[in-house]
């Protein structure tokens, strides 16, 4: 048994679905790749499917708890860890240096950006991430997807439901084949699938603070926990829950300070109430597209999307709190 074959085997069985290699000649001489580790051969990218049925809630419109705890904190903070921990001393003990890469969710990636995934006061106001691999490039070059038109990682098995972490190494393990891309065909249903409008229908870019906002349920019409008062103080109340207000920095702050109609989870985890609308969107397309290689008994939505007036939120309109 070749090296990476026991290093696949270990990582499905530290619950990875998808491995893959890139040798470090996909990386430009000025990668983060060589400052990190720069005897580094290989990069070994390891991606865990993210359950559909985490999802389920807020499809349902019941409850939004388990795909923030489970897909997002859970994923991050203990599955992904562990595995990368348990992979790495894997590595080692064969000899080769290993450098465990999981997203360093509280630093900010760009200048002036946000993580939507992560309270904005949590997150360093200092300098940007120095030094940080591009994760969405590297899952590529390691040939676990292609990247769709809003940015995320799409895989034939999971469509976007994937998160995913890397390994630096000195040892070279067999490479994989960068994949050609055929999943995204810009269809868009990414960008209008977001309630907050965060990603420009034209470039596929996403408006991070737009994001943060609307990531925590800025959009009244999709959010039940939002009393009929809400952002009362607010003069564009209404384009701020039908998710259509002007929103920059400072504006994304406010808002997202107005809402507190959900507990958050640990390790400065905002609920997500969209539940990555985005993402749902992209995977309800690849998968009426017959695009997936994971078939499910029933399709992801079964019938037609709830919604809530924007009635309900003009003074004495009804009422939408469940
Ligand atoms: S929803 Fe359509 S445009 Fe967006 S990433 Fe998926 S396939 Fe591409
Ligand atoms: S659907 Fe949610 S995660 Fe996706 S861009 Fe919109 S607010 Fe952000």
């Amino acid at each position: 048994m070749s090296l990476k074959e026991e290093f696949v085997d270990l990582a499905k069985a530290c619950g990875a679905d998808l491995v893959g290699v890139a040798p470090v000649s996909r990386f430009a001489a000025d990668d983060p790749v060589f400052k990190l580790l720069p005897s580094a051969r290989s990069v070994i990218g390891i991606a865990f499917r993210i359950l559909r049925g985490t999802y389920r809630g807020t499809e349902e419109g019941t409850t939004f708890y388990q795909y923030t705890t489970m897909a997002v904190e859970n994923m991050e903070e203990t599955v992904m860890p562990i595995a990368l921990l348990r992979l790495s001393n894997f590595l080692e003990e064969k000899g080769f240096t290993a450098s465990p890469q999981r997203r360093n969710q509280t630093i900010r990636q760009e200048e002036g950006g946000t993580n939507p995934e992560v309270a904005y006061d949590a997150i360093s106001r200092g300098r940007r991430a120095e030094n940080r691999m591009d994760f969405e490039a590297a899952a590529v070059k390691c040939g676990l997807g292609e990247l769709g038109f809003h940015g995320a990682l799409l895989t034939d098995d999971f469509g976007p439901f994937v998160r995913y972490v890397f390994i630096l190494t000195d040892a070279e393990l067999e490479a994989d084949p960068i994949v050609a891309p055929h999943l995204c065909d810009r269809c868009g249903e990414c960008a209008r699938g977001c309630p907050g409008h965060a990603i420009d229908a034209a470039t596929g870019r996403r408006d991070d603070w737009r994001c943060a906002a609307y990531y925590i349920g800025a959009n009244g019409l999709k959010n039940p926990f939002m009393p009929p008062d809400a952002f009362k103080d607010f003069p564009d109340r209404l384009k701020i829950i039908a998710g259509e207000a002007e929103i920059d920095e400072e504006r994304a702050k406010k808002i997202i300070d107005n809402i507190w109609f959900y507990p958050p989870a640990q390790h400065s985890y905002p609920c997500s109430i969209c539940g990555r609308a985005c993402d749902t969107a992209c995977y309800r397309h690849l998968e009426a597209k017959g695009a997936l290689k994971r078939k499910f008994a029933r399709p992801f939505r079964s019938r037609a999307e709830w919604k809530f007036n924007l009635s309900d939120f003009e003074p004495n309109g009804g009422s939408n709190v469940l």
